[in-house]
């Protein structure tokens, strides 16, 4: 069994180092704050006294932290991760940052004797609570195989998506799609309602129609039609509308740097821009719609 590091135990890197543990591995955690660590060694993990205690004892160190600046921060300099850490560590970050940010990590660990992979995750909360996430895997094969096993633990589908940068690329691609596809949803919604159509009605006839999608068939932001969907609790998170401004930023900055025109990827950034300086960042994403209808 691995010996495994696990930094940031958040919503997300919580639920995701429990299901390691479940499955057997030694797992030590680090936080800034004490909750995500309490709860670990509640669940039967182990805490450090500080992250390089926790990195210094493991053969695979997880990073699972809000941004790109927090990676950088986390890893490189002489007090990095990276310097800290035993030859030959294994490090592979799930956190969902810039490309740009995840290659340049991924090559100061290359240069320091690591392994490195990016692996950004969708599925949200409930897919790290039910170890059903997919991790998007960027970096050599090498570490791609070593990591699998552990990955298979955390998450259901696991793709390896090519070199350093590569699983970020498909997490931001993927989530500008998801983006747009919501905003097009509560789009066709908001008119359905101006024209006196059951939601119900356009959800049965769309859901087996070519307008049939995940943001309208799992995740369908009016109440009724997917009695799991976040429409159905206020739009409690889930996903919140501030990771997926966050996303579409990225997205928009890769496009601006690669030359890659996606007009529809900067309207859906300014939208969730709009949305969240309403105040709403901490809702779930799909509660756009409600910005929809007042716009
Ligand atoms: P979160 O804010 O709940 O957790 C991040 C944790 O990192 C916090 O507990 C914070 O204290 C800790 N942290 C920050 N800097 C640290 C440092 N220097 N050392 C140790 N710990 C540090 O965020 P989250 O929802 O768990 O998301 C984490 C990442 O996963 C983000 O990049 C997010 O975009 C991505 N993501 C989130 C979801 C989701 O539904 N929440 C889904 C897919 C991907």
């Amino acid at each position: 069994m691995a010996r495994i590091g696990f930094i940031g135990l958040g919503n997300m890197g919580l639920p995701m180092a429990l299901n390691l543990v479940k499955a057997g591995h030694e797992v030590s955690g680090f936080d800034l704050f004490p909750q995500g660590m309490d709860r670990l060694k509640e669940g039967g993990g182990k805490t450090g006294k500080d992250i390089n205690a926790v990195v210094a004892e493991s053969d695979v160190v997880i990073t699972m932290l809000p941004a790109g600046k927090d990676v950088r921060q986390v890893y490189l300099g002489s007090n990095g991760i990276i310097a800290q850490a035993k030859a030959g560590t294994l490090f592979i970050d799930s956190s969902t940052i810039d490309v740009d940010s995840a290659r340049v990590v991924a090559s100061e660990a290359v240069a320091g004797g690591m392994l490195m992979l990016d692996a950004p995750v969708s599925g949200g909360v409930g897919g790290a609570q039910a170890g059903t996430l997919t991790f998007m895997v960027g970096g050599a094969d090498a570490a791609f195989q070593q990591a699998e096993p552990l990955l298979s633990k955390m998450g259901k589908t696991i793709v390896h998506a090519g070199g350093a940068g590569a699983g970020q690329a498909a997490k931001i691609c993927n989530n500008m799609i998801l983006g747009i596809s919501m905003i097009a949803v509560s789009e066709a919604f908001v008119l359905a309602e101006k024209l006196g159509l059951d939601k119900q009605k356009l959800f049965d006839i769309s859901s087996k129609s070519s307008g049939q999608c995940w943001s309208l068939t799992t995740y369908c932001p009016v109440p009724g039609p997917v009695p799991t969907s976040p429409a159905n609790r206020d739009y409690q998170a889930g996903f919140t509308a501030a990771m997926m401004l966050k996303d579409l930023r990225l997205a928009q900055d890769a496009a601006r740097a690669s030359g890659a025109t996606t007009p529809l990827g900067a309207d859906a950034a300014s939208i969730y821009g709009l949305y969240v300086g309403q105040g709403e960042g901490a809702k779930d994403f799909s509660g756009v719609i409600k910005f929809l209808r007042g716009a």
